[in-house]
Formats: C-alpha cells, structure tokens, sequence
C-alpha cells in the first residue's frame, strides 16, 4: 500500500505541489470476479493545494483492468481514467465533509484513493465487447462463437407436457 507523508511535502498557504507519485494497485472484485490492474504499479499525477482553510488534493491517472467478461468469461480489458479530488480541512472539527478519508495522521492513503476511484469509475458490467451475446443459458455454449436458439425443444418439452396432461385426463 503506497502512502504519502503530506508533512514532508512542506508546502506552504498558497503552495502547491505537483509530482508523479508510483501508487501500488490491489486487484479489484467486481460481481465475484477478480480483476487485475496492469500495470499493478501505476504513475499517478498528484496536486496538493494549501488553501486557507485546508488543502486541495487532486489524484490522475490511466489504467486498464484484465479480467473475465460478465457474460462470457472470455478475456475483457476495461480502460479506466480517474481524476479525483479530496479536501482536507486545516481544523475539520467533527464535520465529516471537511475530512479526507484518505488522509490519517498527515498521510495520505494513495493506494486506498486509487482503488475507490477506480471501483466508482468502473462500469456496472466488464464485458469483452458492448455486444457481447454471453453463454446459452439453456446449454452453456459460447452464443458469440456458435449462435444458437433452443425454441424448438423448449416447445417440443411444451408440446410433450400437454401431451402427458392430455393422456391424463
Ligand atoms: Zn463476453
Ligand atoms: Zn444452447
């Protein structure tokens, strides 16, 4: 987990800093798959703001999540862009809007930041393809690779339920 000693940065009121800042990033579940980061080590363009009041943190960066497709489970790549913002307040006092949730003690949680930008950056669904036609649900096949409908057995079971129905009557 990467943090930030924001004390060391010494940036004064009115000062800002700017630096590329290596955060490590866990893999993601998501709907019960796991998801990978790549690079699991990404180059993140962190601003921190000394305003009056408190400071301004500002966190961009680029990464593309491997992992199964909802749908199919084939390989699917999801290219995410984050750029996310926090304030902390000088004296938050007990108001939990004036309070960083990634800052404790004067550290700043980058790793902890990135991975929850991510999650409410990522869409509902990972798929391998907008259209993907995912699995039979009746047979289990690849629809994508073999496009199938089974309506002529789900009517024939039809046909043969009423068949026994009418050899009971
Ligand atoms: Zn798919
Ligand atoms: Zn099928």
């Amino acid at each position: 987990m990467t943090t930030l000693d924001l004390r060391s940065l010494r940036v004064r009121s009115g000062e800002q800093f700017r630096d590329e800042q290596s955060i490590e990033l866990e893999p993601f579940e998501l709907g019960g798959q796991r998801y990978l980061p790549v690079p699991h080590e990404v180059e993140g363009d962190l601003t921190v703001a000394q305003a009056t009041t408190g400071l301004d943190l500002r966190l961009a960066f680029d990464v593309r999540l491997h992992g199964p497709c909802v749908r199919c489970l084939a390989d699917a790549v999801q290219d995410v862009h984050i750029d996310a913002r926090e304030y902390q307040a000088n004296e938050p006092g007990d108001a939990e809007e004036l309070r960083s949730e990634y800052v404790v003690d004067d550290q700043l949680e980058l790793s902890a930041w990135a991975r929850d930008a991510i999650a409410l950056a990522l869409p509902d669904q990972i798929l391998h393809a907008p259209d993907c036609a995912g699995l039979c649900p009746v047979c289990g096949k690849d629809l994508n690779i073999e496009p199938h409908t089974h309506t002529e057995e789900t009517i024939d079971s039809r046909w043969s339920a009423l068949g026994e129905l009418r050899d009971r009557l």
